[in-house]
C-alpha cells in the first residue's frame, strides 16, 4: 500500500509522521569521517558523541538555521531515516516536508531533491508557518489576522496569516540554540570555564528562564578550567542563566515585532484581540509566554506538544495536495485541514 509521510527536518530534530503516528524522532546530526566525509553514525548515536570525538571523526549538522547546509549528509540522513522507519517498500512514500518560509526556490528544490533521492516520491514543501498554524488548529481561512511564531533551534519563523494566506513573514536567524551559545559565553566570561554545547543545553532546559525566576535555583555543572586546563565542577544559579539568556530572548521579541510592524493595522488589531500562537522547542523555555505577553501586550498561546505542531500540520496538508501546490496557498478548505485534538 502506498503511504504518505510528513517530515519536519529541523535544525535540531527530525520528526517523521505517518497517519498521525510518529515513526521516527531523531536529532539532526551525523558523525562523519573527517577525511572522507563518510557518515559513521546518525541521530541519537551521533548526538551522544558531540564534543567527545577523536580527531578523525567530526559532528555534522546538515541543517543549519533551517536550511540544508550539507546536501550530501542531509540526503544520506534522510535515506537512513526512511529505511529505519519504513524498511524496504515496493512503493515509495509520498512526502511533504516543512521548510522556513524565508527559503529561496533553490533551497526548496534542493530539499525536494534530497528527499526524492532518499526514497520519496512527489515531494512537496510546505512553509513551516502554515504547517504550524494547521497543526495548532488555527483557522485562517477567513479575513481576520492570526499570528504564528515557531521558535526552532536555529530559526524563529514568524508569520501573520489572513484569508487563507501569508500576509507577512520572516525567518529570523535566531533560535533556541542561540541560548545555548549565550550560556557557553557567559560561563567562560564569569567562571573561566569552558562547557560543551550539550551541557549548555541541559543547563537551559533545567534552570534556564527568559524572565527572572521567583525562586532561585542552583545546579552543578562540569566543564574545563580555562587557565589550568583541568576539569572543574561549578555551581550556576538561575539568575546567572537568566543574565546569559535575556538578550537572545529580546532579539526574538524584536524579530516578532518587526513582522507586526510590517503587517497592516487592521490585521494587527485582529491579532491583538485574538492571541499570538507560539510553538517550537523554544516555546517551552521557562518564561517565554510571560515575556512575550508582557512585551507584545497580547495573550500568548503555547501548546504543550509545541515541538510537533509543524509535522502534524504538514501531515494534515498532505491529504490535500492540490491546495498547497500554490505558494500563495489560498487554502479554501482550511477547516478540513485543521488538526484539533
Ligand atoms: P527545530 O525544529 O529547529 O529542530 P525544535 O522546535 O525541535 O527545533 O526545538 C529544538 C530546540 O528547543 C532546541 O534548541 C532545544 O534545546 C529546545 N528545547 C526543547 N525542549 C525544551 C525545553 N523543555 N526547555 C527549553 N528548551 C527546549
Ligand atoms: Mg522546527
Amino acid at each position: 500500500m502506498p503511504i504518505d509521510l510528513a517530515i519536519d527536518f529541523g535544525t535540531s530534530k527530525t520528526v517523521l509522521l505517518c497517519s498521525n503516528k510518529i515513526l521516527l524522532e531523531q536529532p539532526t546530526v551525523a558523525t562523519v569521517d573527517s577525511e572522507t566525509w563518510e557518515p559513521v553514525a546518525f541521530g541519537e548515536k551521533a548526538r551522544n558523541m558531540i564534543g567527545r570525538l577523536p580527531e578523525h571523526l567530526e559532528s555534522v549538522f546538515p541543517i543549519q538555521r533551517g536550511m540544508i547546509a550539507d546536501y550530501d549528509i542531509a540526503e544520506q540522513m534522510l535515506t537512513e531515516y526512511f529505511s529505519t522507519s519504513l524498511g524496504k517498500r515496493l512503493i515509495k512514500p509520498r512526502i511533504i516536508i516543512a521548510m522556513p518560509s524565508g527559503a529561496t526556490s533553490i533551497q526548496r528544490r534542493s530539499l525536494e531533491n534530497a528527499a526524492e533521492i532518499a526514497g520519496g516520491r512527489r515531494v512537496q514543501v510546505i512553509d513551516s508557518g502554515v504547517a504550524a498554524a494547521l497543526g495548532m488548529g488555527i483557522d485562517f481561512s477567513k479575513p481576520g489576522g492570526k499570528m504564528i511564531v515557531d521558535i526552532g533551534a536555529g530559526v524563529t519563523d514568524i508569520a501573520t496569516l489572513s484569508a487563507g494566506g501569508i500576509v507577512q513573514c520572516d525567518s529570523a536567524p535566531i533560535g533556541s540554540n542561540d541560548f545555548d551559545e549565550a550560556i557557553i559565553k557567559y560561563v567562560r566570561k564569569e567562571f573561566n570555564v569552558l562547557i560543551g554545547s550539550l551541557t549548555a543545553e541541559e543547563i537551559k532546559k533545567q534552570i534556564g528562564s527568559v524572565v527572572p525566576r521567583g525562586v532561585e535555583v542552583v545546579i552543578k555543572a562540569k566543564g574545563r578550567n580555562l587557565f589550568s586546563g583541568l576539569p572543574q565542577l561549578f555551581e550556576i544559579t538561575s539568575s546567572d542563566v537568566y543574565a546569559a539568556m535575556k538578550d537572545t530572548a529580546m532579539a526574538i521579541f524584536s524579530a516578532i515585532n518587526g513582522v507586526i510592524e510590517r503587517t497592516p493595522p487592521d490585521i494587527v488589531a485582529d491579532i491583538m484581540c485574538d492571541k499570538v500562537y507560539v510553538t517550537g522547542g523554544g516555546a517551552l523555555i521557562n518564561g517565554m509566554g510571560e515575556l512575550l505577553e508582557e512585551n507584545l501586550n497580547t495573550e500568548i498561546y503555547i501548546r504543550s506538544d509545541a515541538e510537533y505542531s509543524v509535522v502534524k500540520g504538514a501531515n494534515a496538508a498532505l491529504k490535500y495536495p492540490e491546495l498547497i501546490k500554490n505558494i500563495d496557498y489560498q487554502l479554501k478548505n482550511i477547516q478540513d485541514l485543521i488538526v484539533d485534538d
